[in-house]
């Protein structure tokens, strides 16, 4: 882990709140911040939130405890972890924090998605074979640890999220990977999936869309790493020429029809609508 990482123990206003995400009725964020550094990060928004002045990716909050005691009703309903870190983030095997949760909303009948690039998630391997519905979830952009390690360098090793995958499969939890973000000319996305159709269930794809800081930090990253791609990121992020999304989805449900693999492609510009 970083070891410039500030932290700092908060009581939040309570760990339940309300989803805008598609499908999910509530989400649960132990931590604000995220140790994984993304390069192309979605959460940095958050900042706004956490009266932190620090740049984002050198601060986590940690959830310690919570002022609410008012019960929220999960019977049925979908709980998304994580949308703005990662909740098995390496500060987690201290705090244990989504642990407790979890064993906490056993008792609930919620349905849970969790979304992870950290293979610390097969340390709750027995929680998740005693909770009623459960689904695991690895996300990952490519199988080249090399551009891991620029784009994502707090995170796991590509081969380690193959190996949560099939880890996950082995003990009977339903997983699925979610290809994302798919970096334009960059995601070896046919990799992963050859990596790992035969131990996982389903597979996502979304594109990398780039916001705020986000866009000059991954536009330097492409002028000074990747400079023949360029004019491709310009035409798409500058000039916002959609094609290659449109005509990438179609190679990708094309690829995944051929191999029988189930997928499900989420591109979008800046909201949930497909291109
Ligand atoms: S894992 Fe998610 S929240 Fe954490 S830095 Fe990466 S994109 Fe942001």
């Amino acid at each position: 882990m970083n070891n410039t990482l500030k932290i700092r123990e908060i009581v939040a206003r309570g760990y339940v709140n309300p989803s805008k995400l598609p499908g999910y009725d509530y989400v649960i964020n132990p931590y604000v911040g995220c140790p994984h550094r993304c390069m192309y990060c979605y959460a940095e928004f958050m900042k706004r939130f956490s009266n932190h002045d620090e740049p984002w990716g050198t601060f986590t909050d940690v959830k310690i405890r919570s002022t609410s005691v008012k019960p929220v009703d999960l019977r049925g309903k979908n709980v998304f972890l994580s949308s703005v870190t990662d909740c098995y983030n390496p500060l987690e095997e201290k705090y244990r924090l989504t642990r407790r949760l979890l064993e906490q909303l056993r008792p609930c009948g919620a349905k849970i998605t969790i979304l992870t690039k950290s293979s610390l998630v097969l340390r709750d391997l027995d929680i998740f074979k005693t909770l009623p519905e459960v689904t695991v979830g690895v996300s990952a952009n490519t199988a080249d640890d090399s551009l891991r390690w620029e784009t994502e360098p707090g995170a796991c090793s590509a081969l380690e999220r193959l190996y949560v995958l099939k880890t996950l499969r082995e003990n009977g939890i339903k997983n699925w990977m979610h290809v994302a973000p798919v970096f334009p000319h960059l995601s070896d996305w046919k990799a992963l999936l050859e990596a790992a159709a035969e131990f996982t269930d389903s597979f996502s794809f979304e594109n990398l869309k780039l916001r705020g800081a986000a866009l000059p930090r991954v536009m330097l990253f492409i002028t000074q790493k990747h400079p023949q791609l360029k004019p491709m990121y310009e035409q798409i992020y500058q000039q916002n020429d959609l094609s290659y999304w449109s005509s990438l989805r179609k190679e990708i449900l094309a690829f995944c029809n051929q191999r029988k693999l189930a997928a499900s492609v989420f591109f979008s510009e800046n909201g949930p609508q497909e291109i």
